[in-house]
C-alpha cells in the first residue's frame, strides 16, 4: 500500500476529494482488487494493488485474450518501470526493458536503465516473442521505420500489442516532422504528459487514426487488427483499444 501511495504521490497534487472514490474490481494483473479515483480525469482512476492505469488494464485484457504462452516467451516492453513491466517481469520467460533519451544511442545505459531509439534497436533480428508499449508511437518521429524496426527483432509468429491515442478517424493526421534534426510543425504543438521528464511534456508527432492498421501491414504485419478491451474498470465508461500485430 505505501509503495502504491507513494507511486500515486504526483497524482496527489490532483487530488479532488469530491471526486474521491473506491470500487471493487478485477485487475488483469492482480486479479481481485479495489480501484481508487482521484479525480474525474481518466488518468485518475488506478489499481490501489498494483497501480495499473485504464491503459495497462487494457493492455492486460489484451495480453490475456492472446492467450499467450508468457513462460515460454521472451518479452520486450518500451518503459524501464510501472505495472505492466512488474506484470511481464513476473511471467514472462525473459524480459528486456528500456527508456528514451534524446542524447544517448541504443543500447547505451543511463542510472541503470538501457536506452533504446524504436527507430534504431540495438536488438539482434528475431529477438521476441513479445513486444509492447504504451503511449510511445505517437512521439516517434518517423514511425515507419520504428515500426520496420519492431517487425525486425521479432520473431516469425511474435505480436506486438500496444496502444496510441486513437482518434475516430479514417486517416492519421501528421502534426510535425523532424528534418535535418529540426523540428517542423504543421499543427499547433500537442505535448503529452511525461512523467519521465516533466516540464511541457513530449511532442506528439500525429494524431492516430484507423489507418494505423495500414501502417503496419505496410512494413510486413500480415493481419493487425484493433483490439477493444472491456469495460471493466470502474467509472470509466468508453473502451480503450489496443493495437495487435503479429509476424
Ligand atoms: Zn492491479
Amino acid at each position: 500500500m505505501m509503495r502504491v501511495l507513494a507511486r500515486l504521490r504526483s497524482g496527489l497534487a490532483a487530488l479532488q476529494w469530491r471526486d474521491f472514490a473506491l470500487a471493487y474490481a478485477r485487475c488483469p494483473f492482480c486479479g481481485p482488487s479495489i480501484f481508487v479515483r482521484i479525480n474525474r480525469d481518466e488518468t485518475g482512476v488506478r489499481c490501489l494493488r498494483c497501480a495499473a492505469s485504464a491503459v495497462h488494464i487494457a493492455m492486460g485484457w489484451a495480453l490475456s485474450a492472446q492467450c499467450l504462452d508468457l513462460a515460454q516467451s521472451d518479452a520486450c516492453e518500451f518503459s524501464a518501470r510501472g505495472p505492466l513491466v512488474a506484470y511481464l517481469q513476473r511471467c514472462a520467460r525473459s524480459l528486456k526493458v528500456s527508456e528514451y533519451f534524446a542524447d544517448l544511442a541504443s543500447g547505451q545505459m543511463r542510472d541503470g536503465v538501457y536506452f533504446e531509439d524504436m527507430q534504431r534497436l540495438s536488438y539482434a533480428d528475431a529477438s521476441f516473442d513479445l513486444i509492447t508499449h504504451t503511449e510511445v508511437l505517437e512521439h516517434v518521429p518517423d514511425d515507419t521505420l520504428a515500426l520496420a524496426e519492431l517487425h525486425r527483432v521479432l520473431r516469425p509468429g511474435g505480436y506486438l500489442l500496444f496502444t496510441v491515442p486513437l482518434f475516430d478517424s479514417e486517416n492519421t493526421v501528421e502534426r510535425a516532422y523532424l528534418r535535418d534534426g529540426a523540428i517542423e510543425h504543421l499543427l499547433a504543438p500537442s505535448y503529452h504528459r511525461d512523467p519521465l521528464r516533466g516540464g511541457e511534456g513530449i511532442l506528439a508527432f500525429r494524431d492516430y487514426g484507423r489507418d494505423i492498421l495500414a501502417r503496419l501491414r505496410a512494413v510486413g504485419f500480415a493481419a493487425p487488427s484493433l483490439y477493444v478491451a472491456p469495460q471493466k474498470i470502474p467509472w470509466i465508461s468508453h473502451s480503450r483499444i489496443v493495437v495487435i500485430a503479429q509476424k
